[in-house]
């Protein structure tokens, strides 16, 4: 089997775009054909447009050139081989960031194929499944009072959520503010939800992302249990994380912004982090996931992925949920959007707060080309 075409297709939903922490209103889309007919959908949550150059760029020199000179006339099984060769073709201008988040999309296309041409579920490639169904947090934005914080977190309860994931939004307001919204929100569902918080990094002019602000909010948050606090600090900052680490028993997490196993070591082995949250259309793929899996079950930490965007990662985390035994909880995005609807419409659902490992080939989902062509927007 050859590789004949590699498409990225940006879409962006037809209202308003939002400046808020809601990837969902845009997207792009990776669709891979084959010379057998077997077509597989990947997806990257990031800047689409950026995504495409580094996609479609043509050659400037050996270890300078776009995705799909490397991708094209190959044969998908290779994969391992050809997430290589990409990583050393990018070289020049990637191996962080942007680059390695269009190897992902990429490298979830070609498992999708791999999955359809050998008719099974990518977790069966991977090696089996060590759960049929996995518990899921209700992801949604935290508001901004606590009248309405408690309002959110009682809805998601009130579903049968058993955890739910607030972040962003108010988090931005003061460190005495952030702990009314907690408080609130843990009073309104008692004492047995997990509760997790993405109090996110907005500097304003009250308000400073360094260790020791970060360290007194944490205090300040402990008593409503936080079952979790996500990125503290900015993505990058190793030495705050590892000292917030060493300062609570709370589980300080991250890793969304994170590429390539190299980048999870660091927060891995130096952070020693709670969890960490690869965003399988960021980190580098189904095959890179894997191995970060595989180094962070050494070293006795979980993997929850970061999973915020339409089905296609939803179904990408799942199977990488399925196939390790170091996972504990999906994210389950509850921000509700054009694209999160239309692009997969089986998508899977949370039922009383756990969604079902898909079984069908591949990723397990089918991809909506009429929606693809309906939001598709090849210029902006
Ligand atoms: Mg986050």
């Amino acid at each position: 089997m050859k590789i004949t075409k590699v498409e990225a297709i940006p879409v962006r939903q037809k209202g308003e775009i939002k400046e808020i922490n809601d990837s969902a209103q845009d997207g792009i889309i990776i669709r891979i054909t084959t010379d057998e007919g077997i077509v597989g959908y990947g997806e990257v949550d990031s800047a689409p447009w950026v995504i495409k150059s580094i996609i479609d760029s043509p050659v400037s020199h050996r270890t300078c050139q776009g995705l799909c000179n490397v991708v094209v006339g190959r044969d998908p099984f290779d994969y391992k081989k050809i997430w290589d060769d990409m990583y050393l073709h990018c070289n020049f201008y990637g191996n962080h960031g942007a680059a390695i988040q269009a190897m992902s999309g990429i490298d979830i296309a070609i498992w999708d194929i791999l999955g359809k041409a050998l008719n099974k579920p990518i977790w069966q490639l991977l090696g089996g499944k060590y759960r049929d169904k996995v518990r899921c947090y209700a992801s949604v934005l935290m508001p901004y009072t606590p009248g309405e914080a408690a309002e959110e977190a009682l809805k998601w309860k009130d579903k049968n959520y058993t955890a739910i994931k607030m972040g962003w939004g108010g988090f931005e307001q003061t460190t005495c503010k952030c702990v009314e919204l907690v408080k609130a929100a843990r009073e309104a569902v008692g004492d047995e939800m997990d509760m997790l918080f993405d109090i996110g990094y907005i500097p304003s002019d009250q308000v400073t992302i360094d260790v020791a602000s970060r360290i007194q909010l944490v205090k300040a948050l402990e008593p409503y249990r936080p079952y979790a606090i996500e990125e503290a600090l900015w993505p990058h900052d190793y030495i705050g994380y590892k000292r917030l680490v060493e300062s609570t028993n709370t589980r300080i997490v991250c890793g969304e912004n994170e590429t390539t196993r190299f980048g999870f070591k660091q927060l891995i082995d130096y952070c020693k982090v709670g969890f960490v949250q690869p965003d399988i259309t960021r980190c580098g793929g189904i095959t890179e996931a894997s191995r970060i899996a595989t180094y962070a079950e050494v070293n006795s930490i979980n993997v929850v992925p970061h999973c915020w965007s339409s089905g296609i990662v939803e179904a990408a985390s799942l199977q990488i949920i399925a196939s390790i035994p170091n996972a504990e909880l999906l994210e389950y995005c509850e921000q509700d959007t054009p694209i999160r609807h239309d692009l997969v419409p089986d998508d899977i659902p949370a039922v009383d707060g756990y969604a079902e490992v898909p079984t069908k080939p591949g990723l397990g989902i089918e991809v909506s080309d009429d929606a693809i062509e309906f939001y598709r927007c090849d210029k902006y």
